[in-house]
């Protein structure tokens, strides 16, 4: 679109102006790769130096039949002491998203060479593993192409428009080799221009520098045609793109999203990086936290309605805040990374449900919620929490602990024994913010909570325990809060709400209709002719009479089936009456007799208590920065 490209002539300009305060600003700043810890395991020496392209380890990554989906890679190793058999391994996973992905299934046309171009033997000794036998060679060449179609904030795209690629999909690590400082070279497609959050190598093209692969791994890149913008937020700059066209606002999008940055920096006193990178790609959804950096997607005319542009806000400041929460406050097995194996740990209701929590809370500080829209999207929490068989099967805890085979692997069971960290999670968060709050009369909340882990943790080169958080939060209490952590994170109990909310003045209403409709439940969906059950919910009554998830629902007392007859022909029903299901189940039709339960409306909605005392208004008001009405 036309004002689109106008844009990206005029913002080419201030880019050219912010880079040269950035270079100023970069000689006081440290470089993410410098802040990064030094593992327990693997101890990495703090770099001082300044950006120089001398490393053992090289990447040149081209790209010169995007229409291929192949991204060509050149990887050059080079060892003092090289083993007569060298090991490159392609990751398994990328961190952030806990799932193993296998990515060297997307590996072809492998070949290891010498510096002086002569082949050198190798084979695979495991799934994803290469080993070359280097004959005494002190420097090896392995060139491969890697497979890349699928558009996702944790994979690989290369096509005629753009390329976007995540490093721990597409490189190689030498066996032993994760500490070790690398560079990688981009060869872009034509004229694309090339983004990533990784430090620019001085004096040479589209060259960047990792200080150890867990920088490496943690810094995507976009190459395309994108639109640009910089903000500079208290002298670092921030730098987004969008890939491709769509109904966006640049300048708005930028504005606001520096008062998201603001709002975090505001928690934590500082800018822990020397520049930041928003990617957005223009299809799909969800985000993808880093460093100095996130990838986004959204749909490209989904920056409009309001509520659309509030909910890509959200994802921003999510993906934003991770930063620090993550990131840099890192959960127990959360970095240093192992990429060839799933990283267990208890603690993503807090990484992932405490930045869900702050997505609101940052937003509401900035300006661009209400406090209405807040405790309205807990009220969403409360009510998907509460009609979820599974709140009763899974903790917190093992949900956390369970993502890699769980969360990441939803089937039609899922609603009967699973919950979802992000979701309670961010409930529990909340929660816990309002006990904090209400124990310490107002004087200290979760913001101290995140600060006391930056400060004690993050900064100090440690990781969290799950006991390091529950003292966390009982210090700004002021009190022991056993009682919440056993019930709520380690347990399966029911959430006491009210007694919790009151100490913000609030409650819950749950308006109950006393006529209860006839209700057979399940997620059934009209699929073409076919009335299918998608997933069954285990107290409801298409379950208890023996329906299963994939029964096509042909007929109901004689009746052909469809979505929009049941509905009608259940307002005719009442509780207790039967209704005689015909089913096909895998190939073979039966009949289903079923007795409908009774279902009032269960509508909860949070709301004042009755004459809330001045404290109550008083936290209430210190929390959503409004008045308690
Ligand atoms: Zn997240």
């Amino acid at each position: 679109m036309e004002f689109v490209k106008a844009m990206r002539k005029a913002t080419n300009i201030k880019v050219l102006a912010i880079l040269m305060i950035a270079l100023i600003f970069s000689m006081y700043q440290e470089t993410p790769a410098q802040r990064k810890k030094p593992a327990a395991k693997k101890p990495a020496p703090v770099e001082t130096k300044p950006i120089v392209s001398s490393t053992d380890i090289s990447y040149t990554v081209s790209m010169t039949k995007p229409w291929t989906h192949l991204l060509e890679v050149e990887m050059r190793y080079k060892a003092q002491n090289m083993p007569a058999m060298v090991e490159l391994k392609m990751p398994v996973w990328t961190p952030g998203s806990y799932l193993i992905r296998e990515y060297a299934r997307h590996v072809e046309d492998f070949t290891a060479k010498d510096a002086n171009g002569k082949g050198l033997m190798w084979q695979k000794i495991n799934k994803n593993t290469w080993q070359v036998d280097t004959k005494g060679a002190k420097e090896i060449v392995a060139r491969y192409n890697v497979y890349a179609n699928e558009l996702t904030v944790r994979t690989n795209e290369l096509n005629d428009q753009h390329a976007f690629f995540n490093n721990s999909a597409l490189l190689m690590f030498p066996k032993d080799g994760l500490n070790q400082p690398s560079t990688v070279r981009v060869v872009p497609y034509g004229n694309w221009k090339v983004a990533t959050g990784l430090p620019k190598v001085e004096n040479q093209t589209n060259t960047f520098r990792a200080e150890n692969f867990d920088i490496l791994y943690d810094s995507p890149f976009e190459v395309g045609n994108f639109v640009e913008t910089t903000f500079v937020f208290r002298g670092v700059p921030h730098r987004l793109i969008f890939e491709g066209e769509g109904n966006y606002d640049v300048q708005k999008t930028a504005k606001d999203i520096e008062k998201i940055v603001a709002q975090g920096v505001e928690i934590f006193g500082d800018i822990p990086y020397k520049d930041y990178l928003f990617i957005v790609n223009l299809r799909g959804g969800g985000g993808l936290e880093h460093l100095n950096s996130t990838a986004l997607q959204w749909n490209k005319f989904a920056f409009k309605p309001e509520a659309s542009y509030k909910s890509f806000l959200n994802l921003v400041a999510h993906e934003y805040f991770h930063l620090w929460n993550v990131k840099r406050i890192r959960p127990d097995a959360l970095g240093p990374f192992d990429y060839e194996n799933e990283n267990y740990t208890k603690l993503l209701w807090v990484a992932e449900g405490g930045t869900a929590y702050y997505e609101g809370v940052l937003l509401r500080r900035a300006g661009l919620n209400t406090d209405k829209e807040v405790l309205s999207s807990k009220t969403a929490l409360i009510q998907a929490l509460q009609n979820r068989p599974g709140r009763t099967e899974t903790s917190l805890e093992n949900a956390s602990f369970d993502a890699w085979i769980k969360y990441y692997r939803p089937d039609e069971n899922a609603v009967n024994n699973q919950i979802s960290y992000y979701d309670k999670g961010e409930l529990v968060n909340f929660l816990l913010d309002i006990e904090i709050r209400a124990a310490s009369k107002g004087a200290k909340s979760m913001d101290d909570v995140m600060r006391y882990l930056y400060s004690e943790f993050s900064k100090k080169n440690r990781n969290f325990t799950p006991e390091d958080f529950q003292r966390t939060t009982e210090i700004m209490a002021g009190k022991s809060l056993n009682d919440f952590f056993s019930k709520y994170v380690r347990g399966t109990e029911e959430i006491d709400y009210n007694r919790i909310l009151n100490g913000m003045g609030l409650r819950i209403n749950l308006e109950s209709d006393a006529k209860k409709q006839a209700f057979l439940g399940g997620n059934l969906a009209q699929d073409g002719e076919k009335l299918m059950i998608r997933a069954l919910g285990s107290d409801v009554p298409a379950y208890q009479f023996g329906l299963n998830t994939g029964d096509q629902i042909v007929a109901i007392d004689g009746n052909r089936a469809s979505q929009t007859f049941l509905t009608n022909y259940l307002n005719e029903k009442k509780p207790g009456d039967k209704l005689k299901l015909t089913v096909f189940r895998f190939d073979t039709l039966r009949d289903i007799e079923v007795t409908l339960g009774g279902r009032g409306k269960q509508d909860y909605a949070i709301v004042p208590v009755e004459n809330p005392s001045e404290e109550q208004k008083r936290l209430y008001q210190d929390y959503l920065k409004a008045p308690l009405k």
